[in-house]
């Protein structure tokens, strides 16, 4: 079996369905969670078509430059040169120039494919003049005799079965040269490439080149036509068959009438007049009543395989030039003898149904186009924007996953909206939430700075206080302290505070004696505050309350020195307030015993404390 000739190199796919829309036949799948199309080889009709609908050159055909090269190398070989090589080299002056090009790679025997024109035409003027009631379908098109094989096997009868004519050149290279010759067919066809491949039959094809390749080939031989003499092309000579390139160019070698009025064949060219004359043909014929002479390019000028397939006026002057100089190289008697010695030929050949139309229940395409929200639209008609005949095709191919649902515009538009609208509820509610948290992060911020505000005048009362205070955590490191207890510690206290203010990271182990230090650790291991504990402490007497400010974490202490004397009088002052109240207590319980003698000690008591207080002042 033939390899494939077109595929689709899938890491250059940018799935943009392209192609997809450009396949006459839809032989390009596109799998639900694929991210690149297919060619379904099976499908496939090689017109090439979807080569330049391609935006990034993934699609590209077989090439057998290797395998010619091989062939070429051996000394049992032939050249099949098409015609439409006169279109395809308009520098080239003379045909006889490619023949000697085709020897100089390594050529042997070069034929030239206008006299397997000669005799194909013989052969469709019989049976078109011999007309019997039935009407044909020309069939030198490689791409419509598989699209009618494939596509419309109800046609398949129609197809005139005579060779095509490099296939009849083919059996006559092999008559000259021998059977066990290797053959390359040279053209701008590259359905050629499978379809010519026929190893168990006499008119097959070894190796196709297109001219884009033979021009690839000239290069890597460095052959210009400049440096080279004539030479003629081997066996059987044309006349007027290198007119085959254009569409109704065989016609002109008949004396078939060509007018509208009188002719008996219609002659149709070009990818979708081909598909549309099929449809209708399939449907109309007994009303048509007309021979279709069919090509899917707009002849084989046109082919894909020309390096440059437009510049169709161009090419149809360039080739009737080319047979002008043909016609003239070689008399009609000698030319009369060649088609006497070859007609004898076997030109007869079949054409076998190879079905690829797809079947899909009712039942499905309308579930499908239901999916596709086509259910109540006309869908036998559409849009074809995705390249369908139909939206009800489309959905059928669809259902058998062989398109996906966004290659339909107006779907895919419709998921587009919707995408958009939920798109600017998010963005809405994203900028609502953005301004929610802009509205927390200004509360943050402000409360941020209430804290700071707070931290500073805490920090400034603390200052203040005449009593020492520090703070620690539950590893004795000191967290804040005041001026009062880095007084109270003394002199090197002081110096320290030079170079670490408020003594914050200091080790309280290294300021304070192991005596005082357990009251520290006590409150942090009980939880339990110590208040107004007098201790000896740097020959002074202190007073030392410790309580907890974070449970096992962090306390606090405020220490007083007792000798110091604004400390001391309120201290007296505090302390005989509490032998007041204390005493009051008493003197309440006393009073009911000794009656007027209580107030008298009181009165006593509190001259201390005025005479303490005017002391102070
Ligand atoms: S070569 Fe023709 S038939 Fe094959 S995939 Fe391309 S367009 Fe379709
Ligand atoms: S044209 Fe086809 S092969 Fe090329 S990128 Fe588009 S989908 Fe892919």
């Amino acid at each position: 079996m033939k390899n494939a000739v077109f595929y689709i190199n899938a890491n250059k796919c940018i799935l943009c369905y392209s192609c997809v829309r450009t396949c006459p036949v839809k032989a390009i799948e596109v799998k639900a969670n694929s991210t690149f199309a297919k060619i379904i080889d099976s499908r496939c009709v090689n017109c090439g078509s979807c080569v330049p609908s391609c935006p990034t050159e993934a699609i590209v055909y077989t090439k057998s430059i290797e395998q010619a090269d091989a062939i070429l190398s051996k000394e049992k070989n032939a050249i099949l040169l098409d015609p439409a090589i006169a279109a395809e080299f308009p520098d080239i002056s003379d045909y006889r120039k490619f023949a000697q090009m085709l020897r100089q790679i390594g050529g042997k025997n070069i034929f030239d494919v206008s006299f397997g024109v000669d005799l194909m035409t013989i052969q469709y003027q019989q049976i078109i003049q011999n007309f019997k009631g039935k009407h044909y379908i020309t069939s030198a098109c490689p791409v419509i005799n598989d699209m009618v094989s494939k596509y419309y096997p109800e046609l398949l009868s129609n197809l005139i079965t005579v060779l095509t004519p490099a296939q009849i050149m083919a059996k006559i290279a092999r008559k000259i040269v021998g059977n066990d010759s290797e053959i390359i067919f040279i053209t701008s066809c590259t359905a050629s490439k499978s379809a010519y491949f026929k190893p168990e039959k006499e008119e097959h094809i070894d190796c196709v080149l297109t001219f884009e390749e033979l021009r690839n080939i000239f290069l890597k031989h460095n052959i210009s036509e400049t440096q080279l003499e004539y030479s003629d092309f081997d066996g059987p000579q044309s006349r007027m068959g290198s007119l085959f390139p254009i569409a109704n160019g065989w016609i002109e070698l008949t004396d078939l009438d060509q007018s509208i009025v009188n002719s008996d064949i219609i002659t149709i060219v070009d990818k979708n007049n081909s598909i549309n004359a099929l449809d209708e043909y399939s449907d109309k014929m007994n009303q048509i009543r007309k021979h279709l002479n069919m090509f899917y390019c707009k002849g084989c000028i046109n082919g894909p395989g020309m390096t440059n397939p437009e510049n169709i006026l161009l090419k149809t002057n360039l080739v009737a030039e080319y047979t002008k100089k043909r016609a003239n190289s070689i008399s009609i008697k000698k030319w009369q003898d060649y088609i006497g010695e070859y007609s004898q030929i076997e030109m007869e050949t079949s054409f076998e149904a190879n079905d690829q139309r797809i079947s899909v229940p009712e039942e499905r395409v309308l579930e499908t186009l239901a999916i596709l929200k086509k259910e109540k639209s006309d869908y036998t008609k559409g849009c074809q924007v995705c390249g369908y005949k139909s939206c009800k095709d489309f959905a059928a191919y669809v259902a058998v996953g062989m398109a996906k649902s966004d290659m339909c515009l107006h779907n895919s538009l419709d998921h587009r909206n919707h995408y958009i609208t939920s798109l600017q509820k998010k963005i809405e509610e994203m900028q609502h939430s953005h301004e929610e948290v802009k509205i927390e992060q200004e509360k943050t911020k402000k409360d941020k700075e209430l804290a700071q505000q707070a931290m500073e005048i805490l920090n400034a009362m603390l200052q203040k206080l005449p009593a020492a205070v520090v703070i620690v955590d539950n590893s004795l490191k000191i967290i804040r302290s005041n001026q009062s207890f880095i007084n109270l510690l003394g002199k090197e206290a002081l110096e320290i505070s030079e170079i670490i203010p408020e003594l914050s990271g200091a080790d309280l182990k290294t300021l304070l004696p192991p005596s005082v230090l357990q009251y520290f650790s006590f409150v942090l291991e009980n939880d339990d505050n110590i208040s107004n504990k007098d201790i000896q402490f740097n020959e002074k007497l202190i007073n030392i309350s410790i309580f907890s400010i974070h449970k096992n974490k962090i306390v606090g202490a405020v220490l007083r020195d007792l000798y110091a004397p604004e400390i001391r009088d309120e201290e007296v002052i505090n302390r005989l307030n509490e032998v007041i109240d204390k005493n009051l207590q008493m003197v309440q319980k006393i009073g009911f015993l000794l009656g007027e003698e209580a107030a008298a000690t009181e009165q006593m008591l509190h001259s201390i404390i005025q005479s303490y207080k005017s002391n102070k002042k």
